[in-house]
């Protein structure tokens, strides 16, 4: 386990930009619906694989910071990596259920939960309401620190540049997340600012924790949008016909 891009059973995803481009089901829908398509490529097609418990473990890697050491997680701590992770995914489907991309993001201190979020940039006209950014201002707020030394965060997704910007700031140890984003992600697909040299912090990297289903819930919800957005071009086309009559 020696390299982030080996072996890895992630999906690539795209997300706060096809929010806006779905919320606008205009004359020129056509177009951003095939954009957003070539945005949810699968790298490895998760159905392919059997969920079992050997396979997510073998794709969940280790970044230390500079690479300085490729350690395995005990069985122990590979269980808590999931425990976790299946809570940020319960915080995604809260997210799912306003509208929102299912991302979901939780803070975890000496093995307890100090903060939670999920994505609300929608509902809150707030393009920096990422899952990330909202748990890490809770935690932030529950242990009346903007430092969060030795905090892990837990995200469905992989941090995007702000995400990862902001979690340097906050000085947190780990970052586990599940799927990989192909388009935005900062924390290895695109770039790696949460192990930048040139960041006077850097972040100890967790990837592929859950990632068939955190990659699968993104991909059933987008999915589920663009069967609505057929739908509703339909009924309008037949309101229109009809109108025409
Ligand atoms: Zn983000």
């Amino acid at each position: 386990m020696n390299d982030q891009n080996s072996n890895s059973l992630s999906a690539s995803l795209m997300k706060e930009q096809k929010h806006t481009e779905e919320h606008q089901q205009d004359s020129s829908g056509e177009l951003k619906r095939q954009s957003e398509e070539r945005d949810l490529a699968i790298e490895s097609e998760p159905s392919k694989h059997d969920g079992s418990l050997s396979l997510h473990d073998n794709a969940i890697q280790i970044k230390r910071p500079f690479q300085d050491a490729c350690e395995t997680f005990t069985s122990e701590e590979i269980e808590q990596h999931k425990h976790w992770m299946k809570h940020a995914l319960t915080l995604a489907d809260k997210a799912e259920l306003i509208g929102e991309v299912p991302v979901g993001a939780c803070v975890v201190l000496n093995g307890e939960l100090i903060g939670e979020g999920y994505n609300t940039p929608i509902t809150d006209n707030d393009p920096s309401a990422h899952a990330e950014l909202r748990a890490v201002k809770a935690a932030a707020s529950q242990v009346q620190n903007y430092r969060l030394v030795d905090a892990t965060l837990y995200v469905t997704l992989e941090p995007c540049s702000m995400c990862a910007g902001m979690l340097v700031h906050a000085r947190v140890k780990r970052v586990v997340f599940g799927a990989k984003d192909a388009k935005t992600g900062a924390a290895g697909s695109v770039m790696n600012l949460l192990q930048h040299s040139a960041l006077n912090h850097q972040i100890e990297i967790v990837s592929g924790v859950l990632a068939d289903e955190c990659a699968q819930k993104l991909s059933d919800f987008f999915r589920k949008r663009r069967k609505e957005i057929k739908a509703a071009k339909k009924a309008q086309k037949l309101k229109e016909n009809g109108e025409s009559d």
